[in-house]
């Protein structure tokens, strides 16, 4: 396989979910037929669109995933035209589909096993009924646990359940035993995200803003840090555990700062030298592609500097860590010096070691991730 950071991915984003979590961050519409019709419709025509720019080439992708929202709310056939109209850039290495444990339908997942999708992740959050209130989930237990069931029939060859931590009344107990239920079920993978921060960054950083470490929160991930692992799930990044073999290939690209391009409302690319948000607004981002000028905003040209401070940052949430040298080899534009104060700060604090030619976060350091963040910008 070629370097992670040579990926090519794409994102779809599927604004469908009838859902008010309290937590949620994401763009999202209550579907309707007309909505779903117009969706696949403008999927189609974006797909066509950026495959004809650039003298008509677009290389085909290594991952994809299909993010919310709740994919899973496609009826079969929007899944089957979008998938279709995707074509030849159905991709190589991984396809991800986020599904939601309601409408996990043994058609639906079968339409998406046909069509090419290689990986399910599964927004659970809790096995626990008063966490899952607490969290504003609509989903029972019970339709959990068989939601659970129908995917490992299904027979995906990756299966990742999301949980999150740190809900109102939560006790560490009760988090320990939705880690051991979700290591129980016929899972690689498992994701396990902070309330707290999900809200904000929609990773668990577990740190205040001066750096101290919640006494909650840290607890919480000190247990998943020290539990999943003995359960055969080997911490990659600050919030994504896997067996050998099952990590994530399309968000590790994402960390390590590859290239993807995103379609759909609100999604965002990192593509051909920039960084680019579609118009997170239905008609918006409609409009725009019908027009043949897709609406965009919080666009960034990137240089060297921008990309070595983003790969720097987002590789430090991974275990593995990130190597200045190869950095200053990917951009070597960028003035990898300036770091050094306050990395030495940092190792000096304990929050980061070298690791052979790597740096990366200690386990004191995970805990403070985003404090880490901003300390090296
Ligand atoms: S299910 Fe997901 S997309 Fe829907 S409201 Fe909850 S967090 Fe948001």
């Amino acid at each position: 396989m070629q370097d992670i950071f040579e990926n090519f991915g794409i994102y779809l984003h599927v604004p469908f979910c009838a859902g008010s979590c309290g937590y949620c961050r994401f763009y999202k519409r209550i579907p309707t037929p007309e909505l779903f019709d117009r969706y696949a419709d403008a999927v189609a025509l974006e797909i066509n669109l950026r495959k004809n720019e650039n003298g008509g080439f677009l290389p085909r992708p290594q991952t994809m995933f299909w993010g919310g929202g709740s994919p899973s709310m496609l009826p079969e056939r929007h899944i089957e035209r979008i998938a279709a109209a995707f074509g030849e850039l159905t991709p190589s290495l991984e396809w991800s589909v986020e599904v939601a444990p309601t409408n996990a339908t043994r058609q639906k997942l079968a339409a998406l096993k046909s069509a090419g999708a290689t990986r399910i992740s599964m927004g659970v959050q809790s096995f626990n009924e008063k966490t899952l209130a607490s969290l504003g989930r609509k989903h029972s237990l019970k339709a959990t646990v068989e939601a659970v069931g129908r995917v490992a029939e299904a027979g995906f060859k990756h299966f990742s359940i999301d949980l999150i931590f740190g809900a109102k009344g939560q006790t560490p107990d009760e988090w320990l035993a939705d880690i051991e239920t979700a290591a129980a079920c016929p899972v690689d993978h498992i994701s396990a995200y902070c309330l707290e921060f999900e809200s904000a960054t929609s990773a668990c950083g577990g740190n205040s803003p001066d750096g101290e470490i919640p006494d909650a929160d840290g607890l919480f991930l000190e247990i998943a840090q020290s539990r999943l692992p003995e359960l055969g799930f080997h911490q990659y990044e600050i919030s994504n555990y896997a067996k050998p073999g099952a990590q994530c290939l399309h968000n590790l690209s994402t960390w390590h700062m590859a290239q993807w391009l995103g379609l759909g409302p609100s999604a965002a690319s990192q593509w051909r030298g920039r960084r680019a948000r579609n118009a997170p607004d239905f008609e918006k981002w409609e409009t725009g592609i019908k027009s043949g000028m897709p609406s965009e905003c919080d666009i960034v040209a990137l240089d060297d500097a921008e990309m070595f401070s983003s790969a720097l940052i987002f590789g430090l949430r991974m275990n593995e860590g990130v190597s200045l040298s190869l950095l200053s080899k990917r951009f070597p534009k960028a003035d990898a010096q300036k770091y050094a104060p306050a990395i030495d700060f940092l190792k000096s604090q304990r929050l980061i070691e070298e690791s052979g030619e790597n740096i990366r976060l200690t386990p004191k350091g995970r805990l403070v991730a985003d404090a880490v963040a901003v300390e090296l910008l």
